[in-house]
């Protein structure tokens, strides 16, 4: 069985790759923020033995290398890393504020490459790392520009580039690495209105991350498989 860290696994798309993966019967660290108050988190934990919580704020350096170091001395290694975890500030271009699009780049674009690099040492061979990005962050699909996603846009095309510039160290230690969109997904981020539902979103997601090859590395997907441009 298959061993995965997701992070932001409180709700949402998190929540239901810890649901889906757990039912599966893999093994799942499932991290966030605020466990005490993750309660379908908790309450998934407690009907499957397979579930572990452990705390992780993916903002804070400290806990990501004390994490990545408990793991690494109790010997577990790492199938899948899922770096879900982000946020999403409507900010009116002309109205961006410092604090907003700071907070945004730093969950959505520098705390995934700080997970990547500590996790790293406890990737299995062959491992992947997968983060979750947006179609809102490629400049080829060219969506929306100009809207009030404006910031999360460019936090997702920031890690975007993290995964290029990332790419070719982890591919010569034989891991995978890869950006994905999850598609337009009804969660609180995402809104009722959206095209897909959570599991929907996260069944596509999971046959896309099973069959990506070391070949595919450096590269961002669809949902359901599908190159996307960056
Ligand atoms: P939600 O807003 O429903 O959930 C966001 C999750 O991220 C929560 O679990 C939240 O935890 C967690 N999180 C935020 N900041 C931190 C942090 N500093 N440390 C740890 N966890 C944190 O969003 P979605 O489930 O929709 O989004 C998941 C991912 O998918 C995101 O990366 C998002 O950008 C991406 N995405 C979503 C789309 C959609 O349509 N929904 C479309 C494209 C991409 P807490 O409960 O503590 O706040």
């Amino acid at each position: 069985m298959a061993t995965i860290l997701i992070t932001g696994a409180s709700r949402g798309i998190g929540l239901e790759l810890a649901c889906q993966y757990a039912e599966a019967g893999e093994t799942v660290i499932a991290t966030c923020r605020e466990p005490d108050s993750a309660n379908a988190l908790k309450h998934l934990a407690q009907s499957h033995e397979n579930v572990e919580i452990e705390a992780l704020d993916v903002v804070d350096s400290l806990a990501i290398l004390s994490l990545a170091s408990l793991l690494a001395k109790r010997g577990t290694q790492l199938d899948l890393l899922i770096n879900n975890a982000g946020v999403l500030v409507h900010e009116a271009p002309g109205e961006w504020t410092a604090e907003g699009f700071s907070a945004t780049l730093e969950t959505n674009a520098v705390a995934p490459a700080i997970v990547m690099q500590a996790f790293s040492k406890v990737m299995a061979e062959g491992g992947k790392m997968i983060s979750i990005s947006s179609g809102l962050g490629s400049f080829g699909l060219n969506i929306d520009f100009g809207g009030p996603t404006g910031t999360y846009a460019a936090s997702k095309a920031a890690l975007n580039m993290a995964i290029c510039q990332l790419a070719p160290l982890f591919k010569a230690k034989g891991l995978v690495i890869a950006a994905f969109n999850p598609g337009w997904v009804k969660t609180d981020m995402g809104g009722q209105e959206a095209a897909l539902t959570v599991e929907e979103s996260v069944s596509s997601l999971r046959k896309s991350f099973e069959s990506l090859s070391l070949a595919q590395s450096g590269l961002f997907f669809d949902l359901d498989g599908s190159p996307l441009p960056w």
